[in-house]
């Protein structure tokens, strides 16, 4: 489990843990007095809006279970921050890069964020060799994962959206040398290497490297390299629903 201050008022808590659904509780102390803050959350995060750390004085403590059809099949924490640091200079600028981001006025971009564990892909994983049989796999979008992305975010990214548009057959699928596009986006959803961007016409990219801006703890932005991914690629198999709106 990892915790970010994600704003003065907001904590970011992300997690790798098995399950189709999560629930998410908090405490200001650690071994009691956890409450239920969500659940049937499906993302491998939660941005938690009710907190305070202009107040030194509290400190917040998180677990999270993981469910499986209504079972619960996993468990973390509880966990906090390690270090908390009052920045009001930084939790400006993370305001300041949203407003922008908004006043830019770009189509949204959907994130598929790579399910990190799983259920193996009955299709495609070799549980001998631990690997994937078929890169392609339409039934796990090539992860070896079960269902091998959560479900769609929409978000905001600053990248004029029309030069992201290329022909996707100059390009040799993931193994492309050309240089990755380069686009940056707000502190949240925090993004991994092998996520997907989804833009608003269907093209997709891999997200090959996240480079964060901070300043003291906070993650200010995050500068992402994406590469165009071939029409056929697995990742084109999950649906996304293009009228959503972005969280950020
Ligand atoms: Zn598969």
């Amino acid at each position: 489990m990892k915790i970010y201050p994600a704003s003065l008022t907001e904590m970011y808590v992300e997690w790798d843990l098995q399950g189709e659904t999560f629930t998410i509780y908090r405490s200001t102390s650690p071994t009691s007095g956890f409450e239920k803050l969500a659940e049937f959350v499906v993302q491998p995060f939660f941005i938690d809006k009710s907190v305070n750390l202009y107040d030194e004085n509290i400190t917040y403590y998180y677990r999270v279970e993981g469910f499986s059809a209504g079972v619960k099949i996993s468990e973390a924490g509880p966990d906090t921050l390690e270090y908390v640091e009052k920045d009001n200079v930084a939790n400006k600028v993370i305001y300041e890069s949203k407003v922008l981001l908004k006043q830019m006025k770009n189509p949204p971009v959907f994130f598929l964020l790579k399910r990190r564990v799983g259920m193996p892909c009955p299709n495609c994983y070799n549980p001998i060799t631990k690997r994937i049989k078929f890169p392609n796999c339409q039934v796990c979008g090539g992860t070896g994962v079960l269902s091998g992305y959560h479900d769609p975010i929409a978000a905001r990214i600053s990248q004029d959206v029309s030069q992201m548009i290329v022909a996707s057959d100059a390009y040799d699928s993931d193994k492309t040398a050309l240089t990755p596009i380069r686009a940056w986006t707000a502190n949240f959803p925090r993004l991994h290497p092998e996520d997907v961007m989804v833009d608003i016409m269907n093209q997709r990219f891999k997200i090959v490297g996240v480079t964060p801006r901070t300043k003291s703890q906070y993650l200010i932005r995050q500068v992402l390299d994406l590469v165009p991914l071939e029409k056929g690629n697995s990742a084109y198999s999950v649906p996304v629903d293009r009228r959503m709106k972005p969280i950020v």
